[in-house]
């Protein structure tokens, strides 16, 4: 085992990974962890997170990850800019190639490295993402003061980039592509309670119209009573077309996990990508199908994604990556064990 080899690497500094560090690190395992791409992960794109256990009044997302981050630190956890590029993840030691050209070895990987935003494949969208487009209300609201703006999803993050949006934006429009909403009760009461809110149902976007230099200026809605109408306009079934002039479009239609470095590796993906956990008899919940490699979060849970369930995978994948150290000697220390029952 070379001499540079860690005990483990975090890849991920959203709250899977900042919770896998603290436990890691009040364990002594030295973690390294990667900020990744997106560091701080999901939760610093958010507002105010109400439903995380023990704070009765919220939290800010952006607070809680902060947080997070000085505990781990406080125990000893070190952390390092880059994301893991390619794993080789066939034997020991784990060999991360990262983004910054560096190599880091390590006996442990806890994969922690969350999920990015989707999005919809509209016209315009590639030329328009970050003029006007934007996957993310909170990092770009405040841009869109007295417009109106498009949300795209059904869903809880739909029902909270809306409500944000609604400060600012003279009206905001949910488009979801049909008549039920995948929200919670609380999430979709509040959104339909809003004055400036409306709902546009069984309705998809197109395209989206603007230029960098102009911003968004209008998107082409698709429209038709039964739903999913964008397949249907694809099939050439009779739909709605529509022009509607606005100055925004936010996209809030789901996460993809970000495992591409994990392709063609030992460590199995699901259909969408997901990172597969405690499959066979496997003793340990976070364990994937390579040896020596956990996984937390959003990455592996394609069920609850909820804060506290990253952070409670996060130390669960923490707790089950110090038993398998534990218990599996470094291969260096085996070869020497090896050698010195055969000299007795
Ligand atoms: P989600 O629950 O998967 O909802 C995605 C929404 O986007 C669905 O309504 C879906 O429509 C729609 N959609 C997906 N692909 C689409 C496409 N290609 N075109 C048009 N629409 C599309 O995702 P999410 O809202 O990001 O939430 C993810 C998780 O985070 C959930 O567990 C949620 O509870 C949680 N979350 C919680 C809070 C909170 O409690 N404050 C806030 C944000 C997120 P269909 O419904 O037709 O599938």
């Amino acid at each position: 085992m070379p001499a540079d080899t860690r005990e483990l690497v975090v890849a991920g500094s959203g709250v899977a990974g900042l919770s896998a560090a603290v436990y890691a690190a009040r364990a002594d395992l030295d973690p390294l962890v990667l900020e990744g791409d997106e560091p701080g992960g999901q939760l610093t794109l958010t507002t105010d997170v109400e439903n995380f256990l023990g704070f009765p009044e919220g939290v800010g997302g952006m607070e809680l990850i902060q947080r997070g981050r000085e505990q781990a630190e406080r125990f000893g956890a070190e952390f390092q800019h880059g994301s893991v590029e390619a794993a080789d993840v066939d034997g020991q030691p784990l060999e991360l190639s990262l983004s910054t050209g560096e190599t880091v070895r390590t006996r442990a990987l806890i994969v922690a490295t969350g999920a990015s935003a989707r999005w919809v494949g509209a016209d315009g969208e590639d030329e328009l993402m970050g003029y006007g487009l934007s996957t993310c209300a909170t990092c770009d609201g405040a841009f869109h003061r007295g417009d109106d703006v498009l949300v795209v999803g059904g869903g809880d993050s739909a029902m909270e980039e809306a409500l944000f949006l609604a400060k600012f934006a003279d009206s905001v429009t949910v488009v979801h592509r049909r008549e039920a909403l995948r929200a919670s009760e609380i999430m979709a009461d509040r959104a339909r309670d809003h004055d400036d809110i409306e709902f546009r149902w069984n309705t998809e976007l197109l395209a989206i119209d603007g230029s960098q230099e102009s911003g968004v200026t209008g998107a082409t809605l698709v429209s038709h009573p039964e739903g999913y109408p964008s397949e249907r306009y694809e099939d050439g079934e009779d739909v709605t077309v529509e022009e509607v002039d606005v100055g925004g479009v936010f996209y809030a239609i789901g996460h993809e996990p970000n495992t591409a470095f994990l392709e063609d590796t030992p460590v199995e993906l699901d259909s969408d990508g997901y990172v597969r956990t405690a499959d066979g008899d496997s003793w340990a919940t976070t364990a994937t199908a390579a040896e020596g490699v956990f996984a937390a979060g959003d990455v592996m849970d394609r069920a609850y994604q909820q804060a506290v369930t990253a952070a409670g995978t996060g130390s669960m994948a923490a707790l089950d990556t110090e038993e398998w150290l534990e218990s599996t000697p470094a291969p260096a220390a085996e070869a020497a064990a090896a050698s010195m029952e055969a000299d007795d």
